[in-house]
């Protein structure tokens, strides 16, 4: 039996589901399942939102995966395609793709297919990492319906870069300048990620395209998913493999970077940064014990990770079982003692952890 567990709630997810939908009533949803679901499983996850529209996520192997999984949605790839090859795979699997570049609608431009594929074309209204700038936006649009590959199989989307802060006034340029755009266009329209859900409802659009909080953790910052409510969808948990007496100064785990000032107790516990936890989580990072709260000390190592248990007076015990997040312990606040955000906590999860479904 593997000591690490992530322990995935079915009902929590789509709990979360319908709670996108509450946020955006007149929206269809895109769950996107990228980087293995979040960390949370593919397919699994995937056979579980039966109530999504369709699935987004970001590479062709992770959309076969899916097909492979007996998944029938329609899948778009949030990166397109590369090469021109792997076009006439789009139109076998019935996956759709965005069109970012030039480069892509030239290889869309330059095939033979034997029937037209479903586009999404990406406007870069300022975020600019992906997307054709708003001054090409009518001529892409003219080529693309143009094209038998593609002809009024054009869907529109741009992506969003500060919607998690909801005082930069940002967003609402972004959506204005992607209405101006698009509005004599009325081919659906798809603008949100989570936060865009949860914060800018003028941004809703056509189709949401929630991530995040799918998985029941928020996006924005200083919230946990609690505050929307949503439900988390993955508990990790380990075990405490030891318990031990150090005296004071006694310079604990690698580098000694840690010791107490008194005689303490410690529980070493059978999580690392070798099942994804973060090597950086800071000290006094907390995780829960029989329902109390203890800090890590200590470098957290590839298996193991210390905590400060003081006298023990819960008596914390080899076997017992640790929480290093979950319903009761929000990744938001794990993620910040690490100093990093809960999308790479959740998608670090490492293959020796196990999971189990309920
Ligand atoms: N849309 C695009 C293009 C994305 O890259 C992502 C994720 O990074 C999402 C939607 C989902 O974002 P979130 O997880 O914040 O909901």
């Amino acid at each position: 039996m593997r000591l690490a567990t992530a322990e995935i709630n079915l009902t929590a997810l789509e709990h979360n589901l319908a709670q996108v939908k509450r946020f955006a009533p007149n929206s269809k949803v895109m769950a996107v399942l990228k980087a293995n679901a979040y960390g949370h499983g593919l397919v699994t996850i995937a056979q579980h939102l039966n109530e999504a529209d369709a699935f987004a996520v970001a590479r062709i192997d992770e959309a076969l995966a899916l097909r492979a999984g007996g998944l029938t949605k329609p899948i778009v790839l949030l990166e397109g395609f590369f090469h021109q090859e792997d076009l006439p795979i789009l139109l076998a699997n019935n996956f759709q793709t965005i069109i970012h570049d030039e480069i892509q609608l030239k290889m869309l431009e330059s095939v033979q297919l034997d029937a037209p594929l479903n586009c999404w074309l990406k406007i870069n209204t300022g975020m600019h990492r992906l997307g054709i700038a708003p001054e090409q936006f009518d001529m892409f649009y003219q080529r693309l319906q143009a094209s038998p590959n593609a002809q009024n199989k054009i869907n529109l989307m741009t992506h969003f870069a500060c919607a998690d802060d909801v005082k930069n006034t940002k967003t609402v340029q972004q959506i204005t300048l992607f209405d101006n755009l698009t509005q004599e266009v009325q081919q659906a329209h798809c603008l949100s990620n989570s936060a865009g859900i949860i914060a800018w409802p003028s941004g809703h659009g056509d189709w949401v395209r929630p991530g995040l909080m799918l998985y029941g953790v928020s996006p924005m910052a200083n919230h946990t998913g609690k505050d929307h409510q949503l439900k988390p969808v993955m508990r990790l948990t380990t075990k405490v493999i030891a318990v031990r007496d150090v005296r004071a100064h006694e310079k604990v785990g690698y580098g000694g970077r840690w010791q107490s000032d008194k005689p303490t107790v410690l529980a070493v516990v059978a999580l690392g940064y070798g099942d994804g936890y973060p090597r950086h989580a800071k000290e006094g990072t907390p995780v829960i014990i029989n329902g109390h709260r203890y800090g890590i000390v200590g470098s957290v190592a590839m298996d193991m990770i210390t905590l400060d248990i003081g006298n023990n007076e819960h008596n914390v015990q080899v076997g017992d079982e640790v929480i290093m997040w979950g319903p009761e312990l929000p990744v938001e606040e794990i993620a910040q003692c690490a100093d990093t955000i809960s999308y790479e906590l959740l998608c670090n999860i490492t293959p020796r952890v196990s999971y189990e479904y309920q």
